[in-house]
């Protein structure tokens, strides 16, 4: 017969839910697994282009926005990109690092999400799943989990229920309804990690340039990254743009955000050698540039021109201008093509020893729906993996 009393019963069956549950059981804890949706892992299986960018090796404090900055620092301390290494390495899944410490799976996110699956059955959680919670209630000692059909009771309750992105694979708000329903504050929820809208004039002056890629460092409200940046049909994409939506997010999505288009110094000598040629511009800058956005850029600032008939001033201008360019975007493309959600459950309330809620200990939220919120390159995992390892060892401990 299934049980319908345990230690521990966990909501979301992601990348916290499932660490969390099996470092919990492996330590002894009776746990329950809890997901509504019909597929297991779909975000870690989507993750990495499918390849899941499952940690950072350089991942620090300083790579997570929160209104509460030092709140993720003990549980990333006590399971570090190391410890989640050694148990990929462990089930035999074959990784390299892509760029700037990211390490991916060689062959496929589901193998992450087996590996999961396996550690779980390891400490024999229980599943429901596909199940829905329709009610919880806190009676005295314990937590009264109502399913459709089944009253299940514990001692503790995890929240994982991730963030609001991409809500056709089981994303949804239930989590922060549980944080208020507790009497927990919250940070206003923001699509993060998520392409920008250009507003109207850039559109109409940049609109065509599709699929055309650009070096540039971009910067807002004390953010700064050098990547890759993607022109669309109706914005902006690329890691260093999704890099800075969250900072423009976090500061009110009013400021503009800065992008240098020029940031390599080769490539501004290159420029300089043209100075006083009688080559048009454009070309002057598609030496260092794609053509299609030099051209553009020319056209929409115009100043194609052959280069010895700027007068230094207007030179220099064009040049400042370059790694200057403000864009003021109209708003982000939203949580269908947002990668995490910034904001949730405010960490004021929480303790950053075990993530329970300060003012009643057995609740306990991890991963994405607190106010942790990682930079682009596996620090959303990273941080997944070390709170849900956070609280199922408390809540293992608790239990002796
Ligand atoms: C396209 C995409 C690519 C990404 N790539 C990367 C990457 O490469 N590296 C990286 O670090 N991060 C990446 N992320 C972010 C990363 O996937 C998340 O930060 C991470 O999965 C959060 O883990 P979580 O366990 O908190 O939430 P999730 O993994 O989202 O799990 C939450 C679970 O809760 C379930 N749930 C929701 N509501 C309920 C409910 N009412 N009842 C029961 N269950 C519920 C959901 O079905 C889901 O299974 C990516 C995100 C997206 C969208």
């Amino acid at each position: 017969m299934k049980r319908t009393s345990f230690d521990a019963i966990v909501v979301g069956a992601g990348a916290a839910g499932m660490m969390c549950a099996s470092v919990a059981a492996q330590r002894g804890a009776r746990v329950l697994l809890n997901d509504h949706y019909h597929k297991l892992g779909e975000k870690i299986r989507i993750s990495g282009g499918g390849r899941c960018n499952f940690t950072n090796i350089h991942t620090r404090p300083e790579n997570f926005l929160s209104q509460n900055p030092h709140y993720c620092r003990s549980a990333l301390a006590r399971y570090t990109p190391n410890d989640f290494i050694k148990l990929v390495e462990s089930h035999n899944i074959a990784y390299h690092e892509k760029t700037l410490g990211q390490l991916f799976c060689d062959d496929s996110a589901s193998a992450i999400i087996r590996m999961l699956k396996a550690e779980c059955d390891k400490g024999a959680v229980e599943w429901r799943m596909p199940a829905s919670v329709k009610s919880i209630e806190h009676s005295g000692m314990h937590f009264r989990v109502q399913l459709e059909g089944e009253l299940l009771e514990s001692r503790a309750l995890v929240i994982a229920t991730g963030g609001l992105s991409v809500p056709k694979i089981g994303a949804t708000p239930f989590g922060y309804q549980i944080a208020e329903q507790f009497g927990l504050k919250m940070v206003p929820p923001k699509p993060a990690l998520v392409p920008l809208a250009f507003p109207p004039e850039e559109l109409e002056r940049f609109g065509d340039l599709s699929g055309v890629s650009l070096d540039a460092v971009t910067s807002c409200a004390g953010g700064q990254f050098r990547e890759a940046i993607l022109l669309t049909h109706r914005g902006l994409s690329g890691p260093a743009i999704l890099q800075i939506s969250s900072y423009w997010q976090a500061a009110g999505a009013k400021e503009p955000i800065h992008l240098n288009v020029l940031p390599d110094a080769a490539a501004i000598a290159t420029i300089m050698r043209g100075r006083n040629s009688k080559v048009q511009f454009h070309n002057l800058l598609a030496e260092t540039m794609p053509r299609r956005f030099a051209e553009s850029w020319c056209n929409a600032m115009r100043i194609d021109q052959p280069a010895n008939q700027f007068n230094e001033t207007a030179f220099h201008r064009a040049l400042d201008d370059l790694q200057d360019w403000k864009v003021r975007p109209s708003g982000t493309l939203g949580y269908n093509k947002a990668e995490v959600t910034l904001g949730g459950v405010d960490t004021r309330g929480l303790s950053s020893k075990t993530m329970a809620a300060t003012h009643m200990p057995n609740l306990y939220f991890v991963g994405e729906v607190v106010d942790v919120t990682g930079h682009l390159g596996g620090f959303n995992f990273q941080w997944a993996w070390a709170s849900g390892h956070a609280a199922g060892c408390a809540i293992a401990e608790a239990k002796q």
